[in-house]
C-alpha cells in the first residue's frame, strides 16, 4: 500500500513490508522512515501536535449509550476481568445472532456460526489467515482499508484490485470480471465503504456472488458501518441467494456504538468458515475484552429506533461538513454511509493531496486523510487529489472545522 512517503510511487511488495525492514533492523519511527505508523497515527499526531480538529482518524468524540457505560462498569466491578470463552460468552453471540436475525433476516447459530473477536481487526486478521495461503490471490476494491494491505501482505498472497470510479465510487463490473481468477481464493468487501462511502447496491453485490460461485472463492465482508447509512438501505451480501454458503460477515461495536477502544468485534458464517477463524483466533488474542461483551449484548439489543438515530445524527453531521467543504471550494463526493466524506482538491489548484494532508494542519487548523494511502500506485494516480474527512465529531467541532476549511483559498 502507498503510505505517506511513498504514496503515488510504490505498489506493494511482500519482500520490504514495514515488519521485515523492522526485523531487519530499520528504524521505522525514524523521521525518514515512519512506515512502521499507520497513517492514522501519524495523522493524529500530527493533529495533536498543531493543535489542529482532528478529522483525520475515524473516532467519535463523545462515549456511545450510557446504559452499555453502565453495563461494563458494573461488569468489572462485579469480576468479570478473567479470559471470556474463545469464542465470546453466550450472551454476545446469542445478541449477535438476534441482531442478524432482527435486521437481516440471517439466523447465525450462536453456538457454531459466530465468533467474538478482538475489532473488527482481529476478525478480519482471522479470516484471511485461515483462508489464504502464499500464492493465492485476494481481491478487494481499491481504495481500501488500510489493514486489508498489511494482512494480505502477511498470508504471502497476491493482492488483487479492482477501482471504486468517480463520482459514485462504484466499481465497472467487467474490470471487477476480469480481476477474479483461478487463483481467486478470498474477496474482501467493504460495505458500506472506507473510505469512499459508497453503499453498494445488489447488482455489484450479485455480480460479486456469481463471480464468487464461478471461481469458487469464500467472500469475506466487513461490515463495520452497517448502520451508519443515510437513506440507502445496507445489503449484507450474506443475504443474497447463493451466498450465505460462502461467506463470513464482520461487524464491531466500535463503529455502531461509538466505542472504538472497547475492541469488540464479530464474525459469522457457515460453521466451516467460521470454525477455521475461530482456530487462527485461538492464536493471535484467545479471547476478547471480557467486561465488554456483556454490555455489546446490550446494545445490540436495543429497539430500532436507536439504530435509525444513529444513521439521523450523523447525516446532519456530514451536512454540516459537506456544507463546509463546498463554502472552501472543494468538489464533494457525498457519501451514501459511512463518517467519512471525500473531497477533490483540484478544483483549488491542488493535484497532491498526500501534500496538503501534511500541510493541512499548519494551514488552517484541520486534520484529514489523503485518499492515495489507501491505494497501490495506480490507485493512488487516479485518487491523488481526493482526501477524506471524518465527521463523526460534535456538531460544533464541525462547524468550527467547516469556517476554518472556508479559509483554505486565501491560505495557499
Ligand atoms: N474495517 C473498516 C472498514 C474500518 O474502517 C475499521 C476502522 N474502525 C475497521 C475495520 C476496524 O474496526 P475495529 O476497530 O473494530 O477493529
Ligand atoms: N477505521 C478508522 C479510520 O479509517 C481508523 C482505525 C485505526 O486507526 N486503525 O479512520
Amino acid at each position: 500500500m502507498a503510505d505517506m512517503s511513498t504514496a503515488g510511487t510504490s505498489a506493494p511488495d511482500h519482500a520490504s513490508t514495514p515488519w521485515q525492514r523492522a526485523a531487519e533492523g530499520a528504524n521505522l519511527l525514524s523521521p525518514e522512515g515512519n512506515l512502521g505508523v499507520t497513517i492514522f497515527e501519524e495523522m493524529t499526531t500530527l493533529a495533536n501536535s498543531t493543535g489542529a480538529i482532528n478529522l483525520g482518524q475515524g473516532f467519535p468524540d463523545e462515549d456511545g449509550p450510557a446504559g452499555m457505560l453502565a453495563a461494563a462498569q458494573s461488569a468489572i466491578a462485579s469480576g468479570a476481568n478473567q479470559y471470556a470463552p474463545g469464542k465470546g460468552i453466550p450472551l454476545l453471540r446469542q445478541a449477535v445472532s438476534d441482531h442478524q436475525e432482527r435486521f437481516y433476516g440471517l439466523k447465525p447459530d450462536p453456538e457454531t456460526e459466530v465468533v467474538i473477536t478482538t475489532g473488527a481487526t482481529e476478525a478480519i486478521a482471522a479470516s484471511l489467515l485461515a483462508f489464504v495461503q502464499p500464492g493465492d490471490e485476494v481481491l478487494t476494491f481499491e481504495p481500501f482499508y488500510d489493514s486489508y494491505g498489511a494482512i494480505i501482505g502477511l498470508t504471502g498472497a497476491r493482492h488483487v484490485t479492482a477501482p471504486l470510479l468517480a463520482p459514485d465510487f462504484l466499481p465497472d463490473l467487467d474490470t471487477l470480471e476480469e480481476a477474479f481468477s483461478d487463483r481467486t481464493k478470498v474477496v474482501l468487501l467493504n460495505n458500506p465503504h472506507n473510505p469512499m462511502g459508497t453503499v453498494f447496491p445488489r447488482e455489484v453485490l450479485a455480480k460479486v456472488v456469481e463471480l464468487a460461485g464461478k471461481y469458487n472463492a469464500i467472500i469475506v465482508s466487513d461490515e463495520v458501518y452497517e448502520h451508519l447509512t443515510f437513506g440507502t438501505p445496507h445489503i449484507p451480501i450474506a443475504s443474497l441467494p447463493g451466498a450465505a454458503e460462502r461467506t463470513i460477515t464482520i461487524s464491531s461495536a466500535g463503529k455502531t456504538f461509538s466505542f472504538t477502544g472497547w475492541k469488540i468485534g464479530w464474525l459469522s458464517g457457515p460453521a466451516h468458515l467460521v470454525g477455521a477463524a475461530r482456530t487462527v483466533k485461538q492464536f493471535l488474542s484467545y479471547s476478547s475484552g471480557t467486561p465488554f461483551q456483556g454490555a455489546v449484548a446490550e446494545g445490540l439489543s436495543m429497539p430500532d429506533a436507536f439504530f435509525a438515530g444513529i444513521a439521523d445524527t450523523l447525516r446532519q453531521k456530514r451536512d454540516i461538513l459537506a456544507d463546509g467543504l463546498v463554502a472552501a471550494g472543494l468538489r464533494v463526493y457525498i457519501p451514501q454511509g459511512t463518517y467519512f466524506i471525500n473531497v477533490d482538491t483540484s478544483p483549488l489548484g491542488i493535484r497532491d493531496s498526500v501534500d496538503l494532508a501534511r500541510r493541512l494542519p499548519a494551514l488552517v487548523g484541520v486534520a484529514a486523510i489523503p485518499v492515495p494511502v489507501f491505494c497501490h500506485e495506480e490507485g493512488a494516480e487516479r485518487t491523488k487529489s481526493l482526501l477524506r474527512f471524518a465527521f463523526c465529531k460534535k456538531t460544533g467541532i464541525l462547524e468550527d472545522a467547516a469556517s476554518r476549511l472556508a479559509t483554505l483559498k486565501e491560505k495557499l
